[in-house]
């Protein structure tokens, strides 16, 4: 991808484009915001534009220097990042860039590193870094990528210039799932899924199932009160499943009870599973707003103990056994009051 190319993110190719032009590029950046918005094309379109054979302000992207740094394989281009299925960078990955920046430039004038997810190195991994930081070679950019600016140590911020880049607007996404033939009445709720990343785009075009899973998900929780406890462990093993396969999970939750709780109160336009409508509509009549209020607070509290690292299965198992509850004690009681005549 080259600048012109990479979508949305004006300040921050701005802030690039400005440095590599006037040659006053830092000697390490540090590129803040949600992931997946762009900060690894933006790294490798900076180091292809130095390297490119053309010479222009951007980069050919047909080039020798140019392909290489595309498909990963440029010797002074490097990208660094935790491996699969682990969350921490740790101490051996940063030593291992030590060795390699102490290396003169191979075939251009400079060298690149990418170190992504520098907000999940280790405290040992970040203090080693900070001594690369502290003195880089001269013919080196760093460029960290991080998400969590918290998570960074301040030592590490002061040393880098930070380049914030931004959430990608719904008409990015919308292009991106039209060109990947998402039809014209799910491209609403799979742009909210988004969330306004292209990897999560990505992820959710990779998970084609994704409107059946839903439809699961929804009738599971409409029929709730009339589910066993051995149902509710089996369902629980399904969406275990499906999440950790990329099914943005708690999203749909949370945005199953908005719905239900605005109902009635705003254009049906709004209501963003608007082919469940009737089911919503008749949820919101048989339960108080202040009780549905309540149990999506408690879907809140859940999403957070599992960022918090609670296990998926016990947080569902907790979840699911709860709600039932509640639905069973509710329609029992509004079973009571009927044959009760009141
Ligand atoms: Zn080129």
């Amino acid at each position: 991808m080259a600048f012109a190319d990479i979508p949305d993110q004006k300040k921050a190719k701005r802030l690039i484009r400005n440095q590599l032009n006037t040659e006053r590029l830092s000697h390490a950046y540090l590129f803040l915001g949600p992931e997946g918005v762009g900060q690894k094309e933006l790294a490798k379109t900076l180091a292809k534009t130095y390297f490119c054979e053309n010479m222009d302000e951007d980069s050919c992207e047909e080039c020798t220097q140019c392909i290489k740094v595309k498909h990963s394989n440029h010797p002074d281009f490097d990208l660094l990042e935790a491996e699969e299925n682990k969350d921490q960078i740790g101490i051996d990955l940063i030593r291992d860039l030590q060795k390699r920046i102490a290396y003169r430039p191979y075939e251009a004038g400079h060298r690149f590193f990418i170190i992504s997810g520098a907000d999940k190195m280790t405290e040992q991994a970040a203090n080693s870094l900070l001594k690369t930081l502290e003195e880089p070679p001269g013919y080196a950019t760093l460029i960290l990528i991080a998400e969590d600016e918290s998570k960074v140590l301040p030592t590490i911020l002061s040393r880098c210039q930070q380049v914030r880049f931004e959430y990608l607007s719904d008409e990015i996404l919308i292009s991106y799932f039209k060109q990947q033939g998402v039809k014209e009445e799910n491209l609403k709720l799979m742009v909210r899924l988004a969330k306004g990343s292209l990897m999560q785009a990505e992820k959710i075009i990779d998970n084609r199932e994704i409107f059946q899973k839903r439809n699961q998900v929804f009738q599971f929780l409409v029929d709730l009160a009339d589910k066993s406890r051995v149902e509710v462990f089996r369902e629980v093993d399904k969406w275990k499943e499906w999440y950790e396969e990329g099914l943005p999970l708690f999203d749909l939750l949370i945005d199953w009870y908005r719905d239900i709780i605005i109902v009635g109160d705003v254009k049906t336009g709004q209501i963003n599973n608007s082919d469940y409508l009737s089911s919503i509509e008749s949820i919101k009549d048989k339960y108080s707003k202040s009780e549905l209020i309540k149990e999506l607070e408690f879907i809140r509290e859940i999403t957070a103990s599992i960022n918090a690292n609670v296990k998926i299965e016990l947080a569902l198992q907790y979840l699911l056994l709860k709600l039932r509850t509640k639905r069973c004690k509710y329609e029992e009681s509004s079973r009571s009051n009927i044959s009760s005549g009141r």
